[in-house]
């Protein structure tokens, strides 16, 4: 095959779309993450497939679908593809923008025939339309690709994009200045055979980019739900298991002060047998949130299952961690949920080897309050 021969390109391009038009859709049924862009980007992918599927059957005599119709159908599912991504990013959508931005264009293409005279004007529209819809896209995109994934990722997908979007530019100043030649994209030419390139690397570009997103984001998700209890939005026992042991690291390089305290609610069996579970469940949904109020941004608070918690409290001598642990006792009370709390507080110890012994000591205070009455704080 001739490298240069454009309209059996044409057919490879075409196939492309349609692979990745199966792969969002996988995507779509297996991946259960963004769907509602996913399915803008299958949108995508079968309407570039059907433009250039158009635009391999150019021929004489000229038929308006082939020549005008292409153009309508890709500008279409550019349109798609900005629509599929302001959603992906979360981003308030621009409908307005691109209705009253493509109905013109699409009315000049319908207006116009599908014969040689007409083609430099459409070709320009077309092209310039697509860079347009791209620049658009890509800023409106910027800030919050920045925010979510970070501004290395943020160029990687601008940067090509802009390169994209200023060939589709260049594409269309071309055609201008050949004017009045038509310089229509299933002729074969250096020219054409870069466009086709273009259209190729664009959407492997677009398609494996925005995969790898929403991949990330799903790990990300999935890791955040890892670490959480569901119930109360709390760090689960795993996260605090791993937190402990970083606390534990660090406090043994700076022999900054590291207190623990265990939390455990009093006769909570009763407001279960006495209220129901699942008022129980919303008294333990409101305690974490009436110990959490009371933290700062490095305290580490975690349902260590069941109705007990665990605090970490970083660089925190033992008479601060006394007097919080005196006032979240307090404020649970005072919280009048038909429970009170028991708080057993350690401090990390110059002979422990590891940091369950912290927590071990944290666990035996809390027994002594529990033994001594109960809704007490009491140091290990
Ligand atoms: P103590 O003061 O000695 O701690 O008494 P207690 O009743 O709080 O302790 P015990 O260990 O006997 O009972 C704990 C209760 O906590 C039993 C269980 O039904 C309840 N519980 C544990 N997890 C949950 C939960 O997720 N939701 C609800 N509603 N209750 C739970
Ligand atoms: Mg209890
Ligand atoms: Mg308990």
């Amino acid at each position: 095959m001739n490298l240069l021969d454009v309209p059996a390109l044409l057919w490879v391009v075409c196939f492309q779309m349609g692979l990745y038009a199966v792969m969002w859709l996988l995507a779509l049924a297996l991946l259960q993450e963004s769907r509602r862009a996913v399915a803008h980007w299958v949108g995508f992918m079968v309407l570039l497939c059907a433009g250039f599927v158009l635009a391999g059957l150019r021929g004489e005599p000229r038929h308006w679908w082939a020549y005008n119709g292409t153009n309508v159908i890709i500008m279409t599912g550019f349109a798609l593809m900005r629509r599929g991504t302001e959603r992906f990013m979360g981003l308030p959508a621009s409908d307005r923008e691109q209705v009253l931005t493509l109905a013109p264009a699409i009315a000049l293409l319908a207006w116009l025939g599908p014969g040689r005279d007409d083609a430099p004007l459409r070709i320009v529209a077309a092209y310039w339309m697509q860079a347009w819809i791209m620049v658009r896209m890509l800023w409106r995109i910027r800030p919050a690709l920045i925010a979510e994934f970070g501004r290395a990722t943020m160029l990687g997908l601008v940067g090509p994009g802009s390169l994209l979007a200023g060939v589709l530019l260049l594409l269309g100043l071309r055609q201008v200045l050949a004017w009045p030649e038509p310089t229509e994209m299933q002729a074969t030419n250096a020219a054409n055979f870069a466009v086709m390139l273009t259209y190729l690397a664009g959407s492997a570009l677009f398609c494996f980019g925005f995969l790898t997103l929403v991949t990330q984001r799903l790990v990300v998700r999935l890791r955040e739900a890892s670490m959480r209890d569901s119930l109360t939005g709390l760090f689960n026992r795993r996260a605090m298991n791993e937190a402990l042991q970083r606390a534990w690291l660090r406090h043994r390089r700076t022999h900054e002060p590291l207190a623990a305290l265990v939390i455990d609610l009093d006769r909570f069996k009763h407001v279960n047998d006495s209220a129901g579970h699942a008022a129980g469940d919303a008294v333990l949904v409101r305690v974490a949130a009436v110990l959490q109020v009371q933290l700062r941004a490095e305290d580490v608070l975690g349902r260590a299952g069941g109705e007990e918690f665990w605090l970490l409290l970083p660089a925190t001598p033992l008479d601060h961690a006394l007097q919080l642990a005196e006032r979240l006792r307090s404020c649970v009370e005072a919280a009048a949920l038909g429970t009170t709390c028991s708080i057993g507080v350690a401090l990390a110890a110059p002979g422990d080897a590891e940091v369950g012994q912290l927590v071990a000591r944290a666990d035996a205070a809390l027994y002594r309050a529990k033994d001594a009455g109960r809704n007490r704080v009491e140091a290990g």
